[in-house]
């Protein structure tokens, strides 16, 4: 693969080709997994160390039952280990479906007919994000399609307007992007709106595959988009997410690819990406894939787990494209973030009433999870996750802050932890009906009681009246 220096314009060093299919496919055709190694790999893990890519393949070649068992066991523990019992929400937001490409997944390619196209104006942008503050969201990522009209000002202008509302006690505090690759003066266009996250999945790292489905228009470009990442961090964008479409090819070479990609930050930029995301694909309108390697409920959980393991301080992204009951069993792999109350339908979330008829042809694809924000919480308290909502870290410029998480000792308990209890208190007093808000304070009050430092502790305690007594968006 050539990388051309027009594309890319950063330092040499940096253009050399960091995805070639022939290393992956010879470390996954050259790595038995041997009962001892792999146990001597997931120690490695949950030692805290990153994995390279021959342990990569070693787990990812692990196919014996009880050696499979001990690799979910590994991914549980590092879990508990390093990020404790937080899941952080979000909710993703859609601001436009016009679209140029044609990827042969995805409802909103440009050669579907039957797709009702529409761009929120600002009135409905602001309709939108005023629904999602009043069930309590504070994090969300705006999604757009690929189209001249989505340009970096509309995309920062987006931001800006998010930002900007502010419904009763409710306001966005981090807004993540997740739309089209840009050149780099674009990047620093919307890191001036101040974005989060930068997400872009490069939907499969295999070239051959990633030229057949993407059937038309600027993502045919499989270097433009492999590289987008590095003009992001050019353009000092060095909070990013990238991710992969599992279903699209072998989802052992994705898993590789990921782990590749990962390296490649980490090399270069001494932090990796922010997030992984791994979804699978989903039906949605025209969908026109070959689905010899759609991936299995098993094989995903497997390729979860390694992902936990290859990766220890990456935050996991699962999204409502997964059943509530798959997202139940897979988050105790090693999740990080999950959407709650999401609803895709252009302009959804303002419609009164509960999502559970999608219309297809206003939907990207189809979302399996339709569970309201609210009874997505009601359920993380009742298996002991702490609902998170903290953006603590993003607002005080901590960011590549899941390597401080992993790397800081303390961090985790000193900031992660107490930040998402008053998160959860917020949400507790704004929002949660009166059996919501009985059993999370229930759960706070256990938290609090296994906390050791009692200077700590009380801090914490008044931190958490001040919340009772309306003061917002505390943290440490
Ligand atoms: N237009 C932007 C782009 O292509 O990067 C935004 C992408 S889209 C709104 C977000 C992600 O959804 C895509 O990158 C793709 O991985 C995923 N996606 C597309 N079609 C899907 C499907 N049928 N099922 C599940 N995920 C899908
Ligand atoms: Fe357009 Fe993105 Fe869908 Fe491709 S995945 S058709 S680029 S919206």
């Amino acid at each position: 693969m050539i990388f051309r220096p027009e594309q890319l314009k950063i330092k040499d060093q940096r253009m050399k080709p960091f995805i070639d299919p022939e290393e992956i496919w010879g470390y996954l055709n050259n790595s038995p997994a041997t009962k001892a190694q792999v146990r001597e790999i997931i120690a490695k893990s949950l030692d805290k160390n990153r994995l390279t890519l021959a342990e990569t393949a070693i787990l990812i070649n692990a196919t014996d039952p009880e050696l499979i068992e001990e690799i979910k066991q590994g991914a549980r523990r590092l879990k508990e280990k390093v990020y404790g019992q937080r899941i952080v929400l979000f909710a993703p937001l859609y601001i436009g479906n016009l679209c140029t490409n044609n990827c042969a997944y995805c409802g909103f390619k440009a050669s579907n007919q039957k797709v009702k196209r529409v761009t929120l104006n600002r009135e409905e942008l602001i309709q939108q994000v005023t629904a999602l503050e009043d069930v309590g969201q504070k994090r969300l990522i705006l999604v757009f399609g690929e189209h001249p009209k989505y340009d970096a000002s509309f995309i920062a202008e987006s931001v800006r307007t998010v930002y900007g509302v502010k419904s009763g006690p409710g306001e966005i505090r981090r807004v993540n992007i997740n739309a089209a690759p840009m050149d780099i003066d674009g990047f620093r266009t919307i890191k001036d709106a101040k974005i989060g996250t930068y997400q872009i999945f490069q939907e499969t790292y295999h070239p051959e595959t990633y030229s057949k489905v993407h059937m038309g228009g600027r993502k045919q470009d499989y270097d433009w988009r492999l590289t987008a990442l590095d003009r992001a961090q050019e353009a000092g964008i060095d909070d990013v997410g990238i991710g992969a479409l599992f279903g699209l090819y072998d989802w052992r070479f994705e898993v590789m690819a990921l782990v590749r990609h990962t390296n490649h930050f980490e090399a270069v930029y001494h932090v990796g990406p922010h997030t992984i995301s791994f979804p699978r694909i989903q039906y949605a309108s025209e969908l026109n894939i070959d689905k010899g390697h759609l991936v299995t409920d098993e094989e995903f959980t497997r390729l979860v787990a390694i992902l936990r393991l290859a990766v220890p301080y990456t935050g996991l992204i699962l999204t409502a494209r997964e059943s509530a009951a798959i997202r139940d069993e897979i988050m105790q792999f090693g999740v990080s973030q999950i959407d709650g109350g999401t609803n895709i339908e252009m302009g959804g979330y303002a419609k009164k009433g509960k999502h559970e008829d999608q219309d297809i042809d206003f939907e990207q694809f189809q979302i399996n999870d339709n569970r309201s924000l609210n009874e997505i919480i009601n359920e993380l308290i009742d298996q002991k996750y702490i609902p998170s909502f903290c953006t603590a870290c993003y607002r005080l410029g901590r960011t590549g802050e899941h390597f401080m998480e992993f790397s800081v000792p303390g961090f985790i308990k000193r900031f992660c932890q107490p930040n998402a209890l008053l998160t959860m208190a917020e949400y507790l007093e704004d929002y949660a009906p009166a059996e919501t808000r009985q059993k999370g304070y229930l759960l706070l009050q256990e938290k609090l009681d296994e906390i050791e430092d009692e200077v700590f502790k009380t801090k914490l305690i008044a931190k958490i009246n001040q919340v009772k007594e309306g003061h917002r968006d505390l943290y440490f």
